[in-house]
């Protein structure tokens, strides 16, 4: 593989486990929100950027390419109501969205076919990704920050577990 295609993948190894960590981050703060549905949601978030990130992680081994681990950031959930947080849950699956289509702008600008082939699976997962929290988003917006709505809302999203499609291997 070209350097710069091996780099961009590592960058997006860290972006990936960098959400992991951010979500786990948010779940931790519903959980002291007394939250636990929507806890629940957000560790099985946690646990599909795992996925991801071991994704392009694996894809570089068998390439038989380096692997950089980065530092993480710390996670600096801001959100006061649950509707905030699904708010920064999609602003930040955009985020990721702009940097898989960029990553795929490099592999096909290197001709790089096994990544793009790899990165088709991720342009999907993404619409979906910001398909699940826009939908969180309308939910809470119509059953509000608390009270019974969001109760049941809450019982809702701890139904969660990870699809077959993503589970490990
Ligand atoms: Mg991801």
């Amino acid at each position: 593989m070209k350097s710069n295609v091996v780099e961009a993948v590592n960058s997006q190894i860290n972006a990936e486990f960098e959400s992991a960590y951010i979500y786990l981050g948010m779940s931790a703060r519903m959980e002291e929100m007394s939250l636990p549905g929507l806890a629940q949601w957000l560790r099985v978030q946690w646990e599909e950027e795992i996925i991801h990130a071991m994704k392009f992680y694996d894809f570089l081994v068998q390439r038989g390419e380096a692997v950089e681990l980065e530092a993480l950031s710390k996670p600096t959930a801001t959100f006061a109501t649950p509707l905030e947080a699904f708010e920064e849950v999609l602003k930040h699956e955009e985020y990721i969205t702009d940097r898989i289509w960029k990553l795929n702008e490099v592999a096909e600008k290197e001709r790089d076919y096994a990544l793009q082939s790899l990165l088709k699976w991720f342009i999907d997962e993404q619409v979906e990704e910001e398909d699940n929290a826009r939908s969180a988003i309308d939910a809470l917006r119509l059953v509000g920050n608390d009270g019974s709505g969001l109760f049941l809302f809450d019982r809702e999203m701890a139904t969660r577990t990870l699809p077959p499609a993503n589970a490990p291997a």
